[in-house]
């Protein structure tokens, strides 16, 4: 890990980008999951003014917060990055276009082509003068070779060359976050470069093909209960392996590291391994059902073994995840259930 430069010279008219300052925090993509519970976050620690700017009409917004200024726009076009960034102090940069393995293997195009958030982003953060730049990458950015097998050691930064990172998705994240080191290096942005290991938690899509593994299987395991169908698909053999971060946790390695001066990458996710069906276990256990397992063989099923090597975050943020997967599953659980059940909750299942 290396510390972060000191800031190159202001870029040139910087007076009157410094006099136009309103010291708003941006957070990009925060309509999405992990956007909304950093607004609400920032919010409680009285951080602000927030400005929350995401693709998607306001309505379909996970969760909305009236005294943000909350704008919706198209972080691909320059010009709306250039307005977002206006006055900032802080950028969390966490729009993409993505979602789970049923997403991202299907949809590479769409997923590159969030490189012009990022791009577009990070020029206009540097041109209003923002002095810092957080931006959410991904574990998939790592090689598949070093995760072809259930056992695979868990994966440390360095881990991430020599590259052959998912195709599509984790090829725009590894560029977008050597655009951010390049950045700091030539113009003395500040940038703070996550990789997320699978977050899960309430507040995030469950159905409609955006969804990652935790939703899904709360969401199948929930269907069966409330039809009587005790069965379950799931892709692959289930015993393909991963760990799983709640979003608690993803917000406070995401504030460790913003505050922190580390400009390199680093892991943010659990070490807690577990295979899928070890998943399905826990969450039938908070269901209190038992299901036929249907294996769909030719399902997307991703790399064969992921972990977080979490010996990096520990020596520099002096911590690490540490929510249990029954815990975050639970609460996960009950949020699904009660969308899905249309407000009643389960008393078993009432926090
Ligand atoms: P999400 O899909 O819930 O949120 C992303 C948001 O970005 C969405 O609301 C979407 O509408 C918005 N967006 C997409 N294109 C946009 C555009 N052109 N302009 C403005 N907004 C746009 O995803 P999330 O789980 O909250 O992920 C947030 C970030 O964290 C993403 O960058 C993602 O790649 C990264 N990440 C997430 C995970 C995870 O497990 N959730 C893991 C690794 C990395």
């Amino acid at each position: 890990m290396t510390p972060s430069r000191q800031p190159a010279p202001a870029p040139a008219g910087a007076d009157t980008v410094a006099e136009k300052r309103d010291g708003a925090i941006v957070v990009t993509g925060a309509g999405g999951f992990i956007g909304g519970h950093l607004v609400r976050d920032l919010r409680a620690r009285g951080a602000g003014p927030i400005r929350a700017v995401d693709i998607k009409p306001l309505h379909e917004w996970f969760q909305v917060f009236p005294d943000c200024d909350n704008r919706q726009r198209d972080l691909r076009d320059a010009a709306a990055c250039t307005e977002t960034c206006e006055g900032a102090t802080q950028v969390f940069n966490l729009a993409a276009d993505m979602g789970g393995m049923g997403f991202i293997e299907t949809h590479k195009a769409d997923c590159m082509l969030s490189v012009l958030i990022n791009t577009h982003m990070l020029v206009a953060a540097r041109e209003s003068g923002v002095e810092r730049f957080f931006f959410a990458s991904s574990a998939c950015v790592y090689p598949d070779y070093r995760q072809n097998t259930t056992a695979a050691a868990a994966l440390k930064e360095s881990d991430a060359y020599p590259a052959m990172p998912e195709d599509g998705y984790g090829w725009e994240k590894l560029f977008s976050e050597r655009l951010c080191r390049h950045f700091g290096e030539d113009y003395g942005l500040e940038t703070r470069v996550a990789r997320y290991h699978n977050v899960y938690g309430p507040h995030g899509t469950f159905d409609g093909g955006r969804e990652k593994a935790p939703a899904a299987i709360c969401r199948k395991v929930i269907a069966a209960k409330l039809s009587g169908r005790h069965e379950i698909d799931i892709w692959g053999d289930g015993e393909q392996t991963r760990s799983f971060m709640y979003i608690d946790d993803c917000l406070h390695g995401t504030r460790l590291l913003m505050e922190s001066g580390l400009s390199d990458p680093i892991n943010i996710g659990s070490d807690e391994l577990v295979t899928i069906n070890r998943l399905v276990d826990i969450v039938e256990g908070i269901a209190g059902i038992k299901l036929a397992r249907r294996y769909q063989l030719d399902a997307p099923q991703g790399v064969r073994g992921r972990n977080s090597d979490n010996t990096a975050i520990r020596r520099h943020l002096r911590w690490a995840p540490s929510i249990r997967l029954e815990d975050g599953m639970e609460r996960t659980y009950c949020w699904i259930y009660d969308r899905m059940k249309g407000g009643a909750l389960p008393r078993a299942v009432r926090r």
